[in-house]
């Protein structure tokens, strides 16, 4: 049962406007639900592309930080020099500080090549799945 918010009287479903007062009569209920599914698909879209640039991002970067280059007694520095670029290293440890900088580096070229190639693999496995 449809009531008219103007007058309070019963109208009949599916009428444009009241028979009684005349005021148009809006179902914006029934409008979101027909906007939702389009909506909703294209999000789904775009978390998709969210989830993989993020996912190659985490990846390239773990990749990068593995690849990141070693001190001078084949020891890599610890992931929180790295991504500090060094600026808590002090003292004696402070000739690290452009190998962090290097190691950063490193790590950031890994997540950046890492988002492009898993946007690209994205983008193709979306590309075969359109008709
Ligand atoms: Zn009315």
């Amino acid at each position: 049962m449809k009531f008219c918010p103007q007058c309070r009287e019963v109208v009949p479903e599916g009428a444009n406007s009241c028979v009684y007062c005349g005021k148009p009569l809006s179902s914006p209920q029934q409008s979101k639900l027909e906007a939702a599914p389009k909506s909703s698909q294209h999000n789904e879209k775009r978390e998709m592309g969210y989830g993989w640039s993020l996912l190659g991002f985490f990846l390239g970067g773990f990749i990068g930080f593995l690849l990141r280059p070693a001190t001078w007694s084949d020891q890599q520095l610890p992931f929180l020099d790295v991504i500090t670029r060094g600026s808590g290293l002090t003292g004696v440890n402070a000739m690290w500080v452009s190998l962090a900088e290097r190691s950063f580096n490193f790590t950031l070229a890994g997540a950046i090549i890492g988002t492009c190639i898993s946007l690209l693999i994205g983008y193709l496995i979306h590309k075969q799945k359109e008709p």
